[in-house]
């Protein structure tokens, strides 16, 4: 293609004061017509202008558009035009040039997309890495519950939240008119008083006792819903470990054994237990029973009011009430039952001051656990 070079060897002949030219008007009218059919040329290239990557795109972008560029070229003698023509070749070289940019722009869009849809990267696929999640402190501490029974021979079992009054309380000895109840309050279903939210897990006990003969010894985690004000020390569900072991010739022995081989799992191998007695009405006799401060040793502070002792669980031998009641003849079977709160021991663990981060889900606060996973 024949280059134009008017900055080297035409633009003295149209200089005004050109001590070749005699006729200026004539060579400037040349000059013109030449330029203008330079910008014609060229705009018919553009028109055609073809791109297969992205560097022959740039290629084009250099060649036309760059300093150094046939375009930019054509600007740089626009000042040698006439005053009174410079109007219409400065329109036509600003068409030129947009033209240019327009189609070069277009290319290198058209040359990227191709490359894109062509390319073996699936753009929806999730961007790594991915972070990980922690268990929730409350899932740890049920496992190793369950872990820990699980060594002793307890076997898993659940039952639905949504209960019926005799699973949850008259099958386990409350009266209809006990005060018992109103300490387990919870929530009715209006239209039908029977259907409730199970207010402790003992609701799992009863299914398993009226469907099993003994032996029987399981443990049964699960969500529980009291009617509370949410405080940082109550809240209107929270999670429980309940168990039960009934067989022949079972005694309070066995269960003061068993709590306190969790007790030393849980808490440490120097960790004591005592007895209290108690009342609860599934149990008779009933204790609660404490472990010394695994905080200070036993030696009293703020988190054991200065007793050395904390209270983790209620328990006791089943009432033979509750056997009949189950279909479980009760000359034959005895058994012991336990139930603790989950969130209390992972407070004994961890010391969560407030009992609501347990069900807010901010990630900063399961993050904590990480290395407790
Ligand atoms: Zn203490």
């Amino acid at each position: 293609m024949q280059k134009y070079a008017f900055n080297s060897i035409y633009t003295h002949f149209f200089t005004r004061n050109c001590y070749l030219c005699s006729e200026i008007s004539n060579k400037s009218k040349n000059y013109i017509e030449m330029i203008i059919e330079k910008i014609q040329e060229l705009m018919g290239e553009v028109t055609n202008l073809q791109a297969k990557t992205a560097e022959e795109a740039e290629a084009l972008r250099i060649k036309y558009l760059s300093k150094k560029g046939e375009i930019t070229a054509l600007m740089n003698d626009f000042r040698n035009v006439p005053a009174e023509q410079k109007k219409e070749v400065g329109m036509k070289i600003n068409q030129l040039k947009n033209m240019a940019q327009e189609k070069i722009n277009a290319l290198k869009e058209a040359v990227q997309t191709e490359q894109t849809a062509g390319s073996a990267v699936d753009l929806t696929r999730t961007p790594y890495p991915i972070p990980l999640g922690t268990r929730h402190p409350l899932t740890i501490v049920k496992n190793e519950i369950i872990d820990i029974f699980g060594r002793l021979g307890f076997t898993l079992a659940e039952g639905p939240e949504v209960e019926d009054d005799w699973h949850v309380y008259s099958s386990l000895n409350f009266a209809d008119d006990h005060p018992a109840r109103d300490m387990q309050d919870t929530f009715f279903v209006e239209s039908h008083p029977d259907i409730i939210l199970r207010s402790h897990t003992s609701s799992v006990q009863a299914r398993v006792m009226e469907s099993t003969q003994p032996p029987i010894r399981v443990i049964c985690p699960g969500r529980v819903y009291r009617n509370e004000a949410i405080s940082a020390r109550a809240h209107c569900f929270f999670h429980q470990v309940e168990g039960l072991y009934i067989d022949k010739d079972v005694s309070f022995t066995d269960l003061k054994q068993v709590l306190l081989l969790f007790a030393q799992e849980m808490f440490g191998p120097d960790t004591k237990i005592r007895l209290r007695p108690s009342f609860f009405p599934f149990t008779e006799p009933s204790a609660e029973m404490d472990i010394s401060c695994n905080i200070c040793g036993g030696e009293g502070c703020s988190f054991c009011k200065h007793t050395g002792w904390v209270e983790i669980l209620g328990c006791g031998m089943v009432d033979p009430a509750v056997l009949e009641a189950n279909g479980i003849d009760s000359k034959i079977y005895k058994g012991y039952a336990f139930g603790m709160g989950i969130e209390r021991i992972t407070n004994l663990k961890y010391q969560v001051k407030d009992l609501r981060m347990f069900s807010e889900n901010d990630v900063r606060f399961l993050r904590e656990f990480e290395a407790a996973n």
